[in-house]
């Protein structure tokens, strides 16, 4: 077995504290990294808390992950040790389904194998990125450009993915109207896209303090969505809205605000279902939809359309020590605009 230590919640709501633990040895086509770095994702938060239920514990968090490969099977084509490489949230799929054979793992019709709080394919439990090494199978590990500084670039593999793909899917781009809601770790990332895309970009935001950060991260309007009036001013004229909102909120607010056959996207869950007049999508024949990171092609597509760019996110890096006030800062939306784990701060006794 590969011996590893990482940080774990030992149950629900339990604080994350030191633990030791084994993944399976890696086999001919897995892929050793030894991690650097994770990024802190808030939906580490919601499942290390069991807040969506079925948690698998002790949990190791973490899919937002970049490193350095130390071993590699020998049927591995396409790593070898010493090269950067990087793990989103998922690990494994079915790979013959529809969606598998379409490039879409994350819609796997059998069982989309997440990065942690997760059965693998043979029963065993998946552990994630909080961690000093991870064993991944070569078909879902991503590749990283020296490039892309790698602290900056951990999000990437899921806030960046989360709100890259559906931007693309919804054709985001040079002569599109294209509004972000929230401004968090997933909005940040749509405001670089949108901008990086040719979009015209407008924020949504609730606290009139981040209009400035907006305009400096790739909006070109900033709406704040309590002024009615300032909201009214754009009520169908929007191809394309990205909600990335995980706190309940209105939503027909900003349905009232797309084109004919336009189309607002959901990527946050918040606790409470929504409640939807039928007249607002009725209205002009409007879509509401929702999407769910990325592919493993389309990751890779991500990664190196960031490196071509320069994209990264925009993170505060941390010991692994403070991870657990990092989750009540998380919870405050006091984090601009990640958390990032220096997984050199990791005690491997
Ligand atoms: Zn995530
Ligand atoms: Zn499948």
């Amino acid at each position: 077995m590969t011996r590893s230590w990482g940080y774990a919640a030992a149950k629900a709501k339990a604080p994350l504290a030191p633990f030791k633990f084994q993944r399976r040895d890696p086999g001919p086509g897995d892929v050793v990294i030894d991690i650097q770095y994770c990024g802190v994702c808030h939906s580490d938060i919601h499942q290390t808390r069991d807040e969506w239920g079925g948690a698998i514990f002790p949990m190791v968090p973490g899919h937002e992950i970049v490193g350095r490969v130390v071993h590699v099977g020998n049927a591995v084509k396409n790593f070898k040790p010493g090269d950067l490489a990087a793990v989103g949230c998922m690990v494994d799929s079915c790979r013959v389904c529809p969606s598998c054979k379409h490039n879409e793992e994350q819609f796997c019709e059998t069982h989309t194998v997440f990065t942690y709080n997760c059965l693998d394919n043979n029963g065993a439990p998946a552990f994630g990125g909080y961690s000093n090494n991870i064993v991944v199978d070569q078909a879902f590990v991503l590749k990283i450009s020296p490039k892309l500084p790698l602290a900056a670039a951990s999000p990437l593999l899921c806030a960046g993915i989360t709100t890259y793909s559906p931007m693309r899917h919804w054709k985001v781009q040079k002569g599109k109207k294209f509004g972000v809601v929230g401004l968090g770790g997933l909005g940040h990332m749509a405001l670089k896209f949108g901008r990086a895309f040719g979009a015209h970009v407008v924020q949504f935001t609730t606290s009139p303090g981040k209009k400035e950060d907006a305009l400096r991260l790739g909006a070109d309007e900033v709406v704040l969505s309590t002024d009615t009036a300032d909201m009214d001013r754009h009520i169908n004229t929007f191809d394309f809205i990205l909600d990335t909102v995980s706190a309940d909120h209105d939503l027909n607010a900003y349905l009232s605000l797309l084109k004919r056959d336009a189309t607002m996207t959901l990527v946050g869950i918040p606790e409470k279902p929504a409640a939807i007049p039928a007249g607002s999508l009725i209205a002009k024949r409007r879509s509401l939809a929702g999407s769910t990171i990325g592919g493993i092609a389309e990751t890779q597509e991500m990664l190196d359309y960031c490196a071509e760019h320069g994209i990264t996110s925009e993170i505060e890096i941390i010991p692994i020590q403070k991870i657990n006030e990092a989750y009540e800062r998380v919870l405050k939306n006091d984090v601009k605009y990640r958390f990032v784990i220096d997984m050199a701060s990791l005690p491997m006794q």
